[in-house]
């Protein structure tokens, strides 16, 4: 498969190869494994991608995720455009459509009465771990372990394993970390006993998970689960936090909290709400709880300071107002969910006929593709990082077979769908998996 990256990807190389001398890593970000050289792409729409050398690509990647309508959708696009040409992206001023967006996202999900925008998951998680800290007054949080809510210290995934040189633990001290406790998957008698044993010191301001399990569901989380952490929240008086980063409008426009029927204190956003557009992040809840967003500079005690220059700016809102009402009206969710099954059932046939020893399952939109073994990583194994190295090999290998075959996936293991992913689409990707696989 490199063969094939090096008869008809030059023009990547070169990009790359700049790349390496002016970006740490040759990359910006790293969604897509990029072996053995990152895809330089110039074109996207819908279920698309096209490269500088003029190869055209399936598209799962769906940069990470925002894109349930497809890449690049049209209507939005020409929304933003609108923007751009009156008020340009930014203003620093208050603009209808950050109040459009709130009403629409409180339309969707009753939890959220109230919704803050910021620029990313990452800081919408750090929010939550900020209001939920002064509205209870406590300062531990605790989340699940393999969950991944963002690059902040507070809960970087990796915590028990400060000192061991891990990549997600460097660069974070101790204190960071002894506040936050990570509990196992499913463990929901250790979730009780880690709140008992903070009561000790002050009591839990919140627990933090994934509504569809860690890692988007790479540990699946049971039927029952979500409903019996609100239980135990609400017997310990800590704050439910749900992460909706990826599920928020993808599982459907109530996100998992509607999906799964329960009740988030407070809701983390990204990816979605921005439709498709940078600066996409955000926290949401009820009216007494975001009232510690609230208050004049004048305020005390409960008010806590979260903000940013580009934080609910025109062109995020006026894009993620129009991308949500857009697939409100399409009913695009349910659509990329059932291209989901489509593609998860062609590929659990596909893994039968070879009998390979891969897993496929999906929930809706997110299409889960084991194919390197040693899925189930715990961070309590002693083989964590003995493993961690091949598999993260292999997913490269995997990655790249998947790409020369003209499919983009998340890192070789895991395919977003949407609304553009039509069953055409899908047959013809099926047919890319086979090859692969048939060569594997
Ligand atoms: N939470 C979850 C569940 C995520 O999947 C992600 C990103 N993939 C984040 C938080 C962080 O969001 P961002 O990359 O926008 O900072």
């Amino acid at each position: 498969y490199r063969a094939w990256f090096e008869k008809h990807t030059a023009g990547s190389r070169a990009t790359a190869a700049e790349a390496a001398a002016y970006i740490p890593g040759g990359v910006q970000h790293n969604l897509a494994l990029n072996e053995p050289w990152p895809l330089d792409v110039v074109r996207a729409e819908g279920p698309y991608l096209w490269d500088v050398d003029g190869n055209r690509y399936l598209d799962f990647l769906q940069a990470g995720g925002p894109t349930v309508l497809g890449s690049n959708y049209g209507p939005v696009r020409e929304k933003v455009a609108e923007l751009l040409a009156g008020c340009g992206p930014v203003t620093g001023m208050l603009h209808s459509s950050e109040v459009r967006l709130a009403k629409l996202i409180h339309d969707f999900m009753p939890a959220v009465s109230k919704f803050r925008m910021l620029g990313s998951g990452t800081e919408g998680v750090m929010a939550a771990v900020r209001v939920a800290r002064a509205y209870t007054g406590r300062a531990h949080v605790i989340k699940v372990g393999g969950a991944y809510h963002g690059w902040s210290d507070q809960v970087v995934y990796g915590l028990r394993i400060p000192g061991t040189g891990s990549l997600e633990a460097t660069g974070i001290p101790e204190g960071a970390l002894r506040l936050t406790q990570e509990v196992a998957p499913g463990d929901l008698d250790g979730l009780r006993e880690r709140l008992v044993a903070n009561e000790e010191t002050g009591g839990t301001a919140a627990v933090f998970v994934e509504p569809v399990g860690p890692e988007s569901g790479t540990h699946l989380v049971r039927p029952d689960e979500n409903a019996r952490i609100r239980e135990l929240c609400d017997e310990f008086g800590a704050l439910l936090v749900f992460d909706e980063v990826v599920t928020a409008f993808r599982l459907g426009m109530g996100g998992a909290q509607g999906h799964f029927g329960v009740r988030p204190d407070l809701t983390v956003f990204g990816k979605c709400v921005a439709g498709g557009y940078p600066a996409a992040g955000g926290i949401g809840g009820g009216d007494e709880i975001m009232g510690v967003l609230e208050g004049g500079l004048t305020a005390v005690g409960k008010r806590a300071f979260v903000g940013g220059t580009l934080s609910a700016n025109p062109l995020s809102c006026v894009a993620g107002y129009h991308a949500l009402a857009e697939m409100d009206r399409t009913g695009a969710p349910a659509i990329a969910g059932r291209a989901g099954d489509r593609l998860c059932a062609g590929l659990a046939a596909l893994i039968a006929r070879y009998e390979l020893p891969y897993v496929t399952y999906n929930i809706g939109s997110i299409v889960h593709l084991h194919t390197s073994g040693v899925l189930h990583l715990s961070l309590d194994d002693p083989d964590f990082f003995t493993e961690l190295g091949p598999r993260t090999e292999m997913l490269g290998q995997m990655s790249m077979a998947f790409s020369a075959e003209g499919l983009i996936t998340i890192a070789g293991s895991r395919l977003y769908t949407s609304m553009a992913h039509t069953d055409e689409v899908v047959d013809d990707a099926l047919a890319r998996f086979d090859r692969v696989f048939a060569r594997v």
